[in-house]
């Protein structure tokens, strides 16, 4: 880098930052940020006469914005060094230990939001005001007091600054974006900015729709006499505030790893987005003796995790027909290393999403994967285009059978209930787990049979024999055999089993279990008022119970009589209860099954539910409970522990 290209290097940041502190609208991904960013720090350790002023190595790098009210911290708040990989993190403990040989530390997640210093005198909080700069910073409190982990009174008594990182979780990201995608508002690109968003609102209703959480992680101006970090926080917890999901101590670099190592493998399991681990030296007179630089306090450094975004090009779009003739759109991009994984595909969802967010082919665009969650693309680098990228047309007939579109707007249907790509899926849907669970009929058997004329719709299954399918190619006797004896299986199963394989649009497990359970087989002959008037049952899917029985009738009756499905037992009803006729949900390791006790709760007539939502009466948590606890604790769903709930059984 020569002095010119340091200069534009320094102008690049403080654009990338503009965005990202500023319109919470990142323009590139912070592992770009950060690796132009340590190049403009090696080039200022070598020429210490060109640093610019405006470096972003030389601020905090937060704005504050016009329309706030700017307000000073007590004292000043800052940012962090990072590093990247166990080498970083040597180098940063070499460091450390010259400074003080005797320290131990703490480690906890890096959460990914907005900083925020709380202010409180006399127990009651007084302000809350964003890192800003890190000396000034934007006054927020009527926003903060909306937020419900913050609490207004805390059982101290001296001037306290607490600071922390106000969160979005990401099931609460995911609903303000689709509510936004529906009302044609721009969707945040992540968690993030989701949530330094929502933090900074002129108007405090914005930011009390949005759930923030506030995860404290420190203290600025204090009386507090503890001598180790870890009490110290301990105590902040106690005074009502929301303690981090995980947070330890250690002593050495081999334990900072182990640390390191699994947060990073667990990093997906929790609720909020982490970017890494912070690790700060425990000792508190330590932490004082070693101070802070320009802009980053000595004691701590961000160990910070792989990236889960990644610039990448968008090089085709391709069409997939699911069983219910939904065509979705597919991107394919330049493969991409992510944490190990080569990305090639991204979901796009739907049409809509195409032209939301002017996806074109060759553009450059921000992926991100994370979890088993498929890619997605978050974010179209329009600033980066050059004239080569090409607008995408909606197709207008089905890329398998040719047969004309039906265009819903956000949907592209293909109607043709012969359609090869329809029936090939409804197979394959009716064979899987939580239908007829039928071994040995995965993709490729299923387009086989399709293919080779024996199969074209899930009855004729029953008509293969071992003659028919050894004259297929690549079908030995014992895979053919194993097949048969799969599809003899299938038959006497569980009634839900048998209505849920049939692939009836808005209709998935839960309500194949309800439907079955309140009417067995005799839900094709039950009016729709009938149907709505079962637990979680609405309009739509009623509607679309009646059309799927009024064009299918015969065939559901061919398959009800050659697979002989159990019509499901009536049960008793239960005794007066405190689960009765409510919905729990069960998280974490107890003394017995998960499955056990939720057959158990039933017996009770209660519902168990697989995921926390607001119509949920109670979680039941055991050992090691992880994002359901979170989430129950946010919509203030009442939590029991498995001998609590026993409790208030007997
Ligand atoms: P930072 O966000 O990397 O680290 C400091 C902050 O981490 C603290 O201020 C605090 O808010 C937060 N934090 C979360 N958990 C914490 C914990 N347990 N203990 C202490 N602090 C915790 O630093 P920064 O200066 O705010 O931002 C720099 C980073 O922002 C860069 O590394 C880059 O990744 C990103 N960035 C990205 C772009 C972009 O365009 N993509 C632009 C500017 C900055």
């Amino acid at each position: 880098m020569n002095l010119q290209e340091y200069k534009e290097a320094v102008e690049k940041l403080n654009l990338y930052s503009h965005h990202y502190y500023v319109l919470d609208d990142p323009i590139t991904t912070d592992e770009v940020y950060d690796k132009l960013y340590h190049e403009v720090v090696e080039y200022e350790q070598n020429n210490k006469d060109d640093v610019l002023k405006n470096s972003p190595t030389m601020r905090v790098g937060d704005v504050v914005r016009d329309g706030f009210t700017k307000a000073s911290h007590l004292t000043r708040m800052w940012s962090l060094e990072d590093v990247f990989d166990a080498e970083g993190l040597q180098k940063w403990l070499t460091k450390t230990y010259k400074l003080d040989k005797n320290i131990s530390f703490y480690c906890e997640p890096k959460f990914d939001g907005a900083s925020l210093n709380l202010i409180y005198e006399n127990g009651e909080l007084v302000q809350g005001i964003t890192r800003g700069d890190g000396e000034i910073g934007e006054l927020i409190t009527q926003n903060v007091k909306t937020i419900k982990t913050v609490p207004l009174i805390i059982e101290y008594d001296e001037r306290i600054e607490i600071r922390g990182e106000v969160v979005i979780f990401k099931e609460e990201f995911e609903k303000i974006n689709e509510a936004r995608m529906k009302d044609g508002e721009a969707v945040f690109a992540n968690p993030r900015n989701a949530a330094a968003g929502s933090l900074r609102q002129l108007d405090s209703s914005v930011t009390a729709s949005r759930n923030l959480v506030f995860l404290p992680y420190g203290v600025g101006e204090n009386l507090l006499e503890h001598k180790l970090l870890s009490d110290k926080m301990e105590f902040i917890y106690s005074l009502g505030f929301r303690k981090p999901p995980q947070s330890s101590t250690c002593k050495d670099f081999a334990e900072i790893e182990d640390i390191y190592e699994i947060m990073n493998r667990d990093r997906d399991s929790y609720s909020m987005m982490l970017d890494g681990m912070v690790v700060k030296v425990n000792e508190i007179a330590s932490q004082i003796d070693m101070g802070y630089t320009v802009k980053n306090p000595r004691f701590s450094v961000a160990y910070k995790f792989p990236a889960v975004e990644k610039i990448t090009t968008v090089k085709e779009i391709i069409l997939q027909v699911g069983r219910t003739g939904a065509v979705t759109p597919v991107a394919i991009v330049e493969p991409t290393d992510i944490d190990g994984v080569v990305v090639e595909r991204a979901t796009l969802h739907n049409f809509d999403e195409i032209d939301r967010k002017d996806i074109r082919l060759n553009d450059k665009v921000i992926i991100l994967r994370s979890g088993d969650v498929i890619p997605k693309i978050i974010k179209v680098l329009t600033h980066e285009r050059d004239g080569s990228e090409v607008k995408y047309e909606r197709p207008q007939s089905c890329p398998v059978c040719n047969s004309e579109l039906l265009d819903e707007g956000v949907l592209l249907k293909c109607q043709n209930l012969t359609c090869e790509a329809r029936v090939i899926n409804s197979i394959i849907y009716f064979a899987s787990k939580p239908c007829l669970n039928i071994d040995g009929l995965g993709n490729k058997i299923v387009e086989a049979l399709f293919n080779s004329g024996l199969v074209k719709s899930v009855v004729d299954l029953f008509d293969l024999t071992l003659d028919k399918l050894l004259a297929l190619e690549g079908f030995k006797e014992k895979k053919s055999q194993n097949l048969l004896n799969s599809l003899e299986d299938a038959k006497g199963s569980e009634y839900w089993r048998f209505l849920n394989s049939l692939g009836i649009e808005h209709v998935g497990e839960v309500a194949s279990k309800t439907l079955s359970e309140k009417f067995g087989s005799n839900f094709l002959h039950v009016s729709k008022e009938e149907i709505i008037a079962c637990d979680g049952i609405g309009e739509e899917m009623a509607e679309s119970v009646l059309e799927f029985v009024r064009v299918n009738k015969e065939t559901i009756l061919k398959l009800q009589d050659i697979l002989k499905p159990l019509e499901p037992i009536q049960k008793a009803e239960a005794k007066e209860n405190p689960f009765k006729g409510k919905t729990a949900v069960l998280t974490g390791t107890m003394s017995e099954s998960r499955g056990a006790i939720k057959e158990m709760l039933e017996e009770l007539g209660a519902k168990v539910s697989g995921s926390v939502s607001k119509k949920t009466d109670f979680l039941i948590y055991g050992e090691d409970a992880g994002s359901k606890y979170d989430k129950a604790i946010s919509l203030h769903v009442e939590c029991l522990t498995e001998q609590e709930m026993r409790e208030k059984i007997e």
